[in-house]
């Protein structure tokens, strides 16, 4: 099976933070679970290049708007490897391949007559590079986004026939109750198309910074069409071969303030080019940095670089899925960062790793010993991969987490329980022990392979110190004892101020 999974592309009109990360952490933990499933992974994350936002930055800045793109694709790119994302290709909306691709599925939703020539009037917001409904509006014609005041335009353009596509797109909302999550989303985008879909602008004129419509010199296509076709186009040079029929659809991991572009004009779109509709989409909210009390070591606010820098990035990964449900708002903090690595990251797990393989190497030579699993400890482990694989399956980032960290908790509390230190005090206690020190060591293996894709670095050095060589989830079931584990210096460090 394939699975195809995007991030949204990245307008370059700025430095990349902490949202842009989100994102790509996000998509990166599905890429690397299916993976670990045996699929056939595509991962793109990419930037924006044209259109109104970026044109304007690089006027601001007195440079053009290609100069821009190449000076900050480049730190999107950096992030992107910072955060641990194991993307396949970077895409940038300049790069020809997909200025080609998108002319050619323009001109097949013109050829389909999907296209016609108008005027339209509206409010625009230059930096959502978008017109606004009249029911969209804030007070005194803001937009609700940007909080800023907008002004009445009207252009002569080319039109997509975004109306006609109402009851098929309802009828898509309908058969697949998936298609868009989670589901106050899917609420949202589906009242939006019940209220009425109004056609929209597929061009702009005046501006040179675009893609040019095939038929029309004098018009560029419209940014968010150029923009929401890159997921469709790298599919087409991302390598020598087309990937596009092994791969497509995608599953889209994408902010909330994207959501009607592509929950609405993105399938219609593809249904006019006569392109399967996307696999689906998992629509997650933002990171809230409030008033809070300051953390000891990293000031006020949460740099995700900065985090990077001394904690590492699976700890950035951690804390975001763990504090925040993935899909809702939520408030982040230093504090609450430095909390969570302290308890979870290096209590509840870094322990449990260092005892564990302090103890089999104390106690038995640093060979894990063969035994049968202890049966009620086995029992708490019995569907856990199975709740995990469906959770993914549904984008449910931070309830699969919440499921391994279960686990996590339920082998320290099996330490606890059982007292390895004691037991080999006992000579007569070497049964016991030996099916204790085989079975922290198989749960740990077992909720490490499970945690790979949330802390990839960590899970990588772990498994290879309790002599597991595959990270692929057909490795979960229960392996017999005999393998060489090495000690380690501790996952995560106490924290230094
Ligand atoms: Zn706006």
């Amino acid at each position: 099976m394939a699975f195809y999974v995007t991030t949204p592309i990245y307008y370059v009109n700025g430095e990349p933070h902490l949202g842009h990360a989100y994102s790509d952490m996000a998509a990166d933990v599905l890429a690397r679970h299916m993976r670990q499933r045996g699929e056939d992974v595509f991962f793109l994350t990419g930037t924006d290049e044209f259109g109104e936002p970026v044109a304007q930055q690089a006027e601001r800045e007195g440079v053009t708007p290609r100069e821009l793109g190449d000076r900050l694709a480049p730190r999107f790119q950096e992030m992107a490897a910072k955060v641990g994302a194991s993307n396949d290709f970077f895409i940038r909306t300049t790069d020809e391949g997909h200025m080609r691709r998108v002319q050619e599925v323009v001109q097949r939703v013109y050829d389909n007559g999907h296209v016609y020539e108008g005027t339209y009037e509206g409010w625009y917001c230059p930096r959502c590079a978008d017109f606004k409904t009249e029911s969209e509006l804030g007070e005194g014609n803001t937009c609700p986004i940007h909080k800023i005041e907008l002004t009445r335009e009207t252009e002569q353009n080319w039109f997509f026939a975004l109306s006609k596509f109402q009851e098929r797109l309802e009828r898509l909302y309908e058969e697949r109750p998936d298609f868009v999550a989670p589901d106050f989303r899917r609420n949202e985008a589906l009242s939006f198309i019940k209220g009425g879909l109004q056609d929209v602008s597929l061009s702009r004129p005046n501006l040179k910074w675009g893609v040019p419509v095939p038929w029309d010199a004098d018009q560029v296509i419209y940014v968010w069409f150029d923009a929401l076709l890159n997921y469709y186009t790298a599919l087409g040079y991302a390598r020598d071969e087309d990937l596009t029929d092994r791969f497509w659809p995608a599953f889209h991991v994408i902010g909330k303030d994207i959501l009607k572009f592509h929950a609405v004009y993105w399938p219609a779109f593809l249904m006019a080019a006569e392109i399967e509709v996307p696999r689906g989409m998992f629509i997650h909210g933002y990171l809230l940095m409030g008033e809070h009390k300051m953390s000891k070591s990293l000031g006020n606010v949460l740099d995700p670089f900065e985090v990077i820098e001394r904690f590492g990035s699976d700890a950035l990964r951690f804390y975001c899925f763990r504090e925040v449900s993935f899909g809702r708002d939520g408030q982040i903090s230093t504090a609450g960062f430095e909390q969570r690595y302290e308890t979870e990251l290096a209590n509840d797990y870094g322990n449990l790793a260092s005892r564990t393989l302090a103890m089999i190497d104390r106690y038995r030579g640093a060979v894990v010993p063969e035994a049968e699993p202890a049966p009620d400890l086995a029992a708490d482990f019995d569907g856990a991969e199975e709740r995990v694989r469906a959770l993914l399956d549904g984008a449910r980032i931070s309830q699969a987490l919440d499921e391994v960290w279960g686990l996590v908790r339920r082998l320290n509390r099996y330490v606890e329980e059982t007292r390895p230190w004691d037991l080999a005090k006992d000579g007569a206690a070497a049964g016991p022990l030996d099916t204790a020190l085989y079975s922290l060591a198989e749960g740990l293996r077992v909720v490490t392979l499970l945690l790979l894709p949330f802390l990839p670095d960590t899970a990588e050095k772990l498994l290879a110190a309790l002599g597991e060589e595959d990270q692929d989830l057909s490795r979960l079931g229960a392996r017999g004892g005999g393998q060489k584990v090495e000690r380690l210096p501790p996952l995560f460090p106490k924290i230094e101020t």
